[in-house]
């Protein structure tokens, strides 16, 4: 992608009506757009970015035994009905049509998925089943200053598991820890598995948080890495000292990036949902539930990955791998060594980003590779010759490579 050509630039200054890391630097990178408060528009380089989070999440819920389906975002009120969260979900968008009718429109799909696999399945026999989506959600938060952290219609990834008895499910529940870990291990965050109260549904849950100035939750946790319990439910003090004797648990601020949730048979008894066991005996289906606010991911990684002059995107949600720099362009010998340049990297099927501007300043141009923290800068100019000077965003030190040396480098992410 040449950046000339690129939909969407950067800024020098902040958006005047945001307050967050994220969305500043988002914005000023040129990866989103507000449209109105907790809603936001992608650009090309905030839709790679958001894609690449999706694809992960997507390969661990596949490698889970997750089948992807896509359910709808307009949703019938009967169901809602149904389970009482028609009058009791707070947040929940209700669009009226001109024909008498009234719909949710999804914050949750609860009430469509179960409906849905009632007609479907029947016996034992279909058990386990694992779906999951990723899909826009909307819900009327009341709280909406924390950029793409908490959206009013956000992207997230829903997985439901049903299963014949509890015995499968817990056994389901902790292959989805270990995929969950996986998932945000990839997305370059150390999120601390964390337990949490289970709100209406039992008596816990688990979230995954990451610790962030921006969070809007708080845990108690062993720096060790044994304990962490939401503060919402915990009786455990911070400074208590760490059974394990890892020292005193500490209290931070985090962002919940996921969570995972029995569900029992919550959802089962409201749709009737059974199944035939081996005995031709109709059993209610147990139910787990899994989210991962995909957006939210990619707030939080920029709440993590960041300095005073930009993002620092892990290579793996990177929205290129080299931001390709062209300086002294007006030199026609050093615009065909770019333009070579680009070119070769695009045959070798490296992502880049190049530079092209004429009459645009190297501090300019710099600045930019900074804000916009694709992970390895090249630049080529009348002072490198044959040769590519590079530097990783993360670090400062500038090294000459040939360009072979740099597909090496480069063509393993
Ligand atoms: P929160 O406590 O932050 O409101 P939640 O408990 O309502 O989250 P779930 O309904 O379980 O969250 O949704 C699953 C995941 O979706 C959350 O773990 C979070 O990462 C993400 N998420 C929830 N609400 C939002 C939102 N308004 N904007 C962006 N992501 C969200
Ligand atoms: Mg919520």
């Amino acid at each position: 992608m040449k950046y000339s050509k690129l939909f969407g630039k950067t800024s020098k200054t902040d958006p005047k009506d945001e307050v967050s890391v994220n969305a500043k630097l988002l914005m000023r990178g040129g990866f989103i757009r507000k449209e109105v408060a907790g809603v936001y528009n992608f650009l090309p380089l905030g839709l790679i970015v958001l894609t690449k989070i999706a694809n992960i999440v997507r390969e661990e819920m596949n490698n889970a035994g997750g089948q992807e389906i896509l359910l709808t975002a307009l949703q019938n009120k009967s169901n809602w009905q149904k389970t009482g969260r028609w009058d009791s979900f707070d947040a929940l968008f209700k669009v009226e049509s001109r024909y008498e009718a009234e719909y949710a429109l999804g914050p949750t799909h609860e009430e469509v998925l179960v409906p849905l696999v009632k007609q479907l399945i029947s016996s034992y026999k279909d058990l386990p089943l694992s779906l999951y989506q990723i899909q826009t959600k909307f819900r009327d938060e009341p709280r909406a200053k924390s950029g793409i952290l908490r959206g009013r219609e956000f992207l997230m990834k829903d997985l439901y598991s049903f299963h014949s008895d509890e015995g499968d499910f817990d056994k389901y529940y902790k292959v989805m820890k270990k995929t969950y870990r996986e998932v945000f291990k990839r997305c370059g965050l150390d999120a601390i598995e964390t337990k949490a109260g289970g709100g209406s549904f039992s008596k816990f849950s688990h979230e995954y948080q990451v610790i962030a100035e921006a969070g809007e939750d708080e845990i108690i946790y062993c720096p060790g890495g044994d304990f962490s319990e939401n503060v919402e439910i915990t009786e455990v003090k911070e400074g208590k000292e760490c059974d394990l004797g890892h020292g005193p648990l500490k209290k931070v601020k985090v962002i919940e990036v996921g969570n995972i949730f029995p569900l029992k048979t919550r959802f089962s008894e409201a749709f009737d949902l059974t199944f035939k066991d081996k005995n031709g005996k109709d059993q209610l289906v147990v139910m787990g539930c899994y989210g991962i606010g995909i957006s939210r991911l990619m707030g939080t990684i920029v709440e993590v990955h960041h300095d005073e002059r930009g993002i620092i995107w892990p290579e793996s949600v990177a929205p290129f791998q080299v931001h390709l720099v062209g300086l002294d362009l007006e030199n026609p010998d050093v615009k065909d060594h770019a333009e070579k340049v680009y070119a070769e990297l695009q045959k070798e099927k490296i992502e880049v980003l190049f530079d092209d501007r004429e009459n645009t300043s190297a501090g300019e141009k710099f600045a930019d590779c900074d804000l916009i923290g694709i992970p390895y800068r090249v630049v080529i100019s009348k002072k490198t010759e044959d040769k590519l000077e590079i530097k990783k965003r993360s670090e400062k030190e500038i090294k000459f490579i040939t360009l072979p040396e740099l597909i090496k480098i480069t063509a393993s992410n």
